[in-house]
């Protein structure tokens, strides 16, 4: 039975899965993570407890006892960070693996713009700037880049969060001044900065991309990219924030605007030196028709939204990234027939969770198979660019991609969620 090491960070919403996804396979998976409290009795005795996911050397330590006592045949992330680590331990052992730099480089925006923008693959113009001995955004520097090169708007984002998390579209001066605060604000988390990485530190401020997001669930074997699922974001994404919401695959695009864009990505893995696991990217496409890669992550589709995906005879996301981590010839089978699509819901204002109805009508929206919300009653709720969390996933099936998004904005509009403002002090 091969022996899989799950590299996962203790905010992840998605070891169910990935647990019932190796059990399917046959896999003996051993999960390595910096969660503290108690597990799911399924990783009892399969836990290597990491000190943090960014003290490498030690988690590399931990990792190699292990794999002396009984080998791993692979390890996997399941988030930009965890996947960076996993590239690291894998590369010590002698394991298949993306080189250790191009994971990093995945995760790190501004480097993996440098890269893309040489390799000649189209991105946004960039500035990337450090904050200021204080902690501060060197704001005029960043309105200056914005009057002297780049134009307004500009989209300024932290080098190194996800999820969206301190992106923020910027009109003018003025709101410069107001996104910088913000910016220097969420860096100053005191889990950031224990984290001693000096890409915290650092910000991009670049061009903004008008047109029509996609994304491209992607898995990559000896460097070679295949597609398992091309996906619309049918939300118009123009700021000033950017939450995800709606994913629905196959997308509406014409056949030759999605090949250009599956190009782009080709392109962009290849110059970051990607050449093995999941891909998933977000893609621009202008109104010109030209794609503009936004970013290439080194994993597959971040929190739940991989449910929507199914392939071959039933088989899930997790599953055909596992199957081949440990079968580097695995035959990839084909995403079902049928249109899919996931809501990851929104925070629709900051405030405490007291509960939230409609659950059931949503459910019963023909097309809709799952709403899960993933929210706790009482908790504080943080919307974007702040924020780091969704209320939860809506998932829909149909004959056709409109039937998907129409069920999803419908179940969407079902649901009620009770949120009390914060008081302000
Ligand atoms: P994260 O990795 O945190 O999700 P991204 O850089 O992918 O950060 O940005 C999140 C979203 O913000 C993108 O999916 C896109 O909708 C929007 N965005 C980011 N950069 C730009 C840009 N230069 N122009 C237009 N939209 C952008």
């Amino acid at each position: 039975m091969s022996r899989v090491l799950v590299v996962a960070s203790k905010r992840t919403y998605r070891l169910d899965d990935i647990t019932a996804a190796g059990a399917r396979l046959g896999l003996a998976l051993v999960l390595a993570t910096d969660r503290c409290h108690v597990l799911a009795s399924e990783w009892k005795d399969d836990i290597l407890t990491l000190r943090s996911l960014t003290d490498r050397d030690e988690a590399c330590r931990v990792i190699a006892v292990s794999h002396a006592l009984a080998p791993f045949t692979a390890i996997v992330g399941t988030c930009d960070l965890s996947t960076e680590l996993a590239a690291y331990a894998s590369r010590r052992l002698g394991l298949p693996t993306n080189p250790p730099q191009a994971a990093a480089l995945a995760r790190h925006k501004g480097r993996m713009r440098q890269v893309l923008q040489d390799a000649g693959v189209a991105v946004p113009p960039f500035h990337e700037f450090s904050l200021r001995a204080d902690g501060s955004v060197p704001v005029a520097e960043l309105v200056r880049a914005a009057e002297q090169d780049l134009g307004w708007p500009v989209v300024v984002k932290p080098v190194l969060l996800s999820g969206s998390r301190g992106v923020m579209r910027v009109d003018d001066a003025a709101g410069m001044e107001v996104a910088a605060r913000r910016l220097g604000a969420i860096l100053a988390d005191p889990e950031l900065r224990a984290s001693g990485e000096e890409g915290h530190r650092r910000v991009l401020v670049e061009r903004y991309v008008p047109g029509d997001e996609v994304a491209v669930e992607g898995l990559l074997r000896d460097g070679a990219l295949s597609v398992l699922a091309f996906f619309d974001k049918p939300d118009p994404l123009t700021g000033p924030f950017f939450e995800e919401t709606l994913y629905v695959t196959p997308s509406r695009h014409p056949p030759a605007r999605q090949a250009a864009v599956v190009r782009a990505v080709q392109d962009a893995v290849r110059a970051m030196g990607l050449v093995q696991g999941p891909v998933h990217a977000e893609v621009r496409i202008t109104p010109e028709g030209v794609p503009f890669v936004i970013e290439a992550a080194a994993r597959s589709i971040g929190g739940l939204c991989s449910r929507m995906l199914r392939f071959g005879t039933g088989r899930t996301l997790d599953e055909v990234v596992l199957g081949a981590a440990v079968d580097r010839a695995l035959e990839l089978p084909a995403r079902e027939a049928q249109a899919a699509g996931v809501m990851m819901i929104p925070v629709p204002r900051a405030g405490t969770l007291h509960g939230w109805e409609g659950e059931a009508e949503a459910r019963a929206v023909e097309g809709v198979v799952e709403v899960t919300i993933t929210a706790r009653p009482h908790e504080e709720l943080v919307p974007l660019p702040e924020g780091q969390s969704y209320l939860g996933f809506i998932f829909a099936r149909a004959r056709t991609p409109d039937a998907v998004e129409a069920a999803l904005r419908e179940a969407h509009r079902r649901l009620r969620f009770e949120v009390t403002p914060r008081l302000l002090a």
